[in-house]
């Protein structure tokens, strides 16, 4: 479990953005009203008891966690902050949704009711209860979770180093796909720090958390939920259109690649030069690809600072799509979430060193058996990793 939980520490720190200072270009304007939260049991991130999932919820999200007594909503959006805000930053904030998300569906290739149905109702922290109380029946493996119990085949390699691979598989796969309402009936029932059905429910909307930073490396990020962005009155962004739809696109890919687990197995590069080469944000030109190693970069940790390391990531994601296609790209990520990460696969470097230095293995070996180059020849991840500049080279040739 160690490592997993390191990695979903990392999940969440890469998803940072830079923002801007300029001013906001104009957007529709929906209707919406602010609501009070003691109303409606509608929360950014529900309390059990001082326990807030909010470290999966967003970094900066802080203040949707302080500020519990209101929000705002509009037909897909609800706005979360300090209701010290003037009104017209969750105006605004719902606005710049209202109008963008559509876009990050339509550059995705997914429709909204796609979406949702990929993201699940039960929030990533009930997922993950659930997870752990299955995981626990490896200590006693006669007793049950709610109606979970252990199936005999596995019981029956309980003497084998087989054991706890299988256990594990198992776990993740009941916890990331059983029902949300089964999740949360059996999360409620068995486990009581949890009493509220509806704190451990997550709605068909885009959950906004507005914080109050100036930061020029961090604006916004998308988290499992939404996303968490400036108010707009405190830092207002160099272009909405793109930082918004950048960061629904982050959204959209934790949607489709997070199992219960938590991990986001995307590496770096991909996550980064998805988001911005579909916001429209641009790639560097062709002929600077030399300048940056972009498909070394699995983990934020391993980003060198340059000024357009997300025009390189871009580019890179860009080859990838021209020559694969945005569909077989977005079945890649749902793919990816439906092979369970197994912490107990030999594939797994033990060495924690070595696991950081090396991609996701159900990434690399679906990488592999899926991606070709410009020319239809098949690319491995370690092709992509050592040969990417002749790759670029013979593209812009
Ligand atoms: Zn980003």
């Amino acid at each position: 479990m160690k490592r997993s939980m390191i990695l979903a520490g990392i999940a969440v720190t890469l998803m940072g953005c830079g923002g801007g200072s300029e001013e906001a270009s104009s957007v529709e304007s929906v209707a919406g009203s602010f609501k009070f939260s003691a109303d409606t049991g509608v929360y950014y991130s529900p309390d059990y008891n001082g326990v807030y999932d909010a470290e999966y919820l967003g970094e900066e999200a802080l203040p949707c966690e302080e500020n519990r007594t209101q929000y705002y909503e509009t037909e897909n959006v609800y706005v979360f902050g300090n209701p010290d805000l003037p009104d017209s930053d969750f105006e605004t904030a719902a606005n710049w949704v209202e109008s963008y998300f559509q876009d990050a569906l339509d550059v995705m290739g997914i429709t909204k009711e796609e979406f949702y149905a990929e993201r699940t109702h039960a929030r990533f922290f009930a997922r993950n209860h659930f997870l752990e109380d299955l995981v626990d029946l490896k200590d006693d493996p006669s007793s049950s979770f709610g109606e979970f119990t252990l199936p005999t085949d596995i019981l029956e390699t309980r003497d084998t180093e087989d054991f706890n691979f299988n256990l594990y598989e198992w776990a993740v796969t009941l916890a990331t796909y059983t029902d949300a309402q089964t999740v949360m009936d059996t999360v409620i029932e068995e486990a009581n720090d949890f009493d509220e059905y509806s704190s451990l429910n997550i709605d068909d909307k885009i959950y906004v958390c507005l914080h109050e930073g100036v930061n020029d490396n961090y604006w916004g990020e998308g988290t499992y939920a939404g996303i968490v962005i400036a108010a707009p009155s405190v830092n207002p962004p160099s272009d909405a259109s793109e930082l918004i739809t950048h960061e629904l696109i982050h959204t959209i890919q934790l949607v489709f690649t997070m199992d219960a687990t938590l991990v986001q197995p995307l590496p770096r590069w991909w996550l980064e030069g998805q988001a911005t080469y579909l916001s429209g944000m641009g790639t560097v030109a062709k002929n600077k690809h030399d300048e940056y190693d972009p498909t070394l970069v699995i983990y934020s940790f391993d980003e060198t600072y340059v000024d357009d390391a997300y025009g390189h990531y871009a580019l890179a994601y860009q080859y990838l799509e021209e020559a694969n296609g945005r569909e077989t790209l977005v079945n890649f990520m749902s793919e990816l979430k439906a092979l369970v990460t197994n912490i107990y696969s030999d594939e797994n470097p033990e060495d924690i060193e070595e696991y950081l230095a090396t991609e996701d293995y159900q990434f690399t070996n679906l990488f592999n058996a899926t991606m070709v180059d410009m020319d239809g020849n098949p690319l491995t991840v370690e092709q992509w990793r050592n040969n990417y500049h002749s790759y670029i080279e013979d593209w812009s040739n």
